[in-house]
């Protein structure tokens, strides 16, 4: 089958991913450090491997390279065992830019301490695999003032937002000294009731209560970005488009990112990672809304997540048993199998689909899927847009 390959992907190990989903998806044994992330794609920081028969394993990135091609996006399976950073990515621009400055300042590629990896803007199009809860933006104004009313301890941040808006708040926030964030967040914490409820912000907080360890981790300014940003609850099958410059966290769950081919990530909070307040400041969007959710049909046999970037496509196809479907694809598409078994045939050859089982089509114009005659089929299509 010319064009059509097998691929691994890389597993990333950070301390907020989770222990089996991952390497039960993929059919990898157990690791003895937590899982958070299994790539697909051609980013240098984890290239996958393309499988070309009477061939080694060739990493996807020079691969590409010798056919004077790359890839546009980058799609990423996640476990959320734990928080992870309230961050944010840039936009194109501000990527060139930052990218030059730091090499200007020496600070080498693989050093923490670097926010630009890459020259690419970042955005991200999360599809929730089960329950997945996050913060994205900033709340509407009416509702950022009442988180704040109600803990008489943040009186002045409840000042400082009456004065200057988010434009005053947020430095104030990222800015503050950690004595100020206890004077702040200690009350609050002295004040929460048990709650089960995952979609309260004081869940969070009490959750965030359990998992400190340190005094600088309790008064994390990250816990009060969760008290003005919008807690949201994706069921599983939907999404939400993270454009360049929204500030969002991950909190907890299993999801597939599929984003533009970049890694760059200015972090400020709920990380042990490198935090950076004033990269932050100067990227951050303050803009106030409440989010969309990207739902589709549950039952449909095809779902497209649309998204107002051209660097990737997501489609989903979910096919009963026995049933082939044959589609149009826009040239570099990489599929994931979510679940089921199945075959991709093309030119009367076929490549068998199984859990996890993932297929790079380089320059194909249509896709033809089978599921297997006794078991349904799910997989996702990652192309460019
Ligand atoms: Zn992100």
């Amino acid at each position: 089958m010319n064009d059509v390959y097998r691929l691994l992907g890389q597993l990333r190990h950070y301390a907020w991913g989770g222990q089996g989903f991952i390497t039960d998806l993929f059919g990898l044994p157990e690791q003895d450090q937590p899982v958070a992330e299994y790539w697909l794609g051609a980013h240098s920081a984890a290239p996958s491997s393309l499988l070309i028969p009477e061939q080694d394993a060739v990493p996807m990135n020079h691969w590409l390279n010798q056919q004077h091609s790359s890839l546009p996006y980058l799609l990423k399976v996640l476990d959320v065992a734990r928080p992870l950073s309230i961050q944010v990515h840039p936009n194109r621009q501000q990527a060139e830019q930052g990218y030059a400055l730091e090499d200007r300042m020496g600070i080498p590629l693989n050093s923490p301490r670097r926010n630009y990896k890459d020259q690419n803007p970042k955005p991200e199009l999360a599809l929730a695999l089960g329950d997945f809860y996050l913060l994205y933006g900033f709340l509407p104004d009416q509702a950022l003032g009442q988180a704040l009313d109600r803990h008489a301890s943040l009186g002045p941040l409840r000042a400082c937002y009456q004065e200057g808006g988010l434009s005053r708040l947020f430095p104030s926030i990222i800015d503050s000294t950690q004595s100020q964030r206890e004077q702040w967040l200690e009350p609050i914490y002295q004040s929460l009731d048990e709650v089960a409820d995952r979609h309260h912000v004081d869940y969070w907080i009490g959750h965030w209560q359990q998992l400190s360890r340190t005094a600088s981790e309790r008064y994390d300014t990250g816990v009060l970005c969760m008290l003005i940003m919008n807690l949201v609850h994706l069921r599983s099958g939907e999404a939400i488009f993270q454009d360049s410059n929204v500030p969002h966290a991950y909190l907890h769950g299993r999801c597939v990112e599929a984003m533009a081919n970049s890694d760059n990530v200015v972090r400020c909070g709920l990380t042990s990672k490198h935090v950076d307040v004033a990269a932050m400041q100067s990227l951050v969007s303050l803009e106030q809304k409440r989010p969309a959710i990207i739902r589709t049909e549950p039952s449909s046999s095809h779902a497209d997540y649309v998204v107002p970037v051209s660097d990737f496509r997501l489609q989903r196809w979910r096919l009963d048993a026995g049933q082939t479907k044959l589609s149009p694809i826009q040239g570099q598409s990489i599929l994931l199998t979510l679940q089921g078994t199945g075959a991709v045939r093309r030119d009367n050859a076929i490549m068998d689909l199984e859990q996890g089982s993932a297929i790079y089509l380089h320059q194909s114009q249509s896709l033809c899927v089978d599921a297997a005659l006794g078991n349904s089929l799910d997989v996702l299509i990652l192309s460019p847009g």
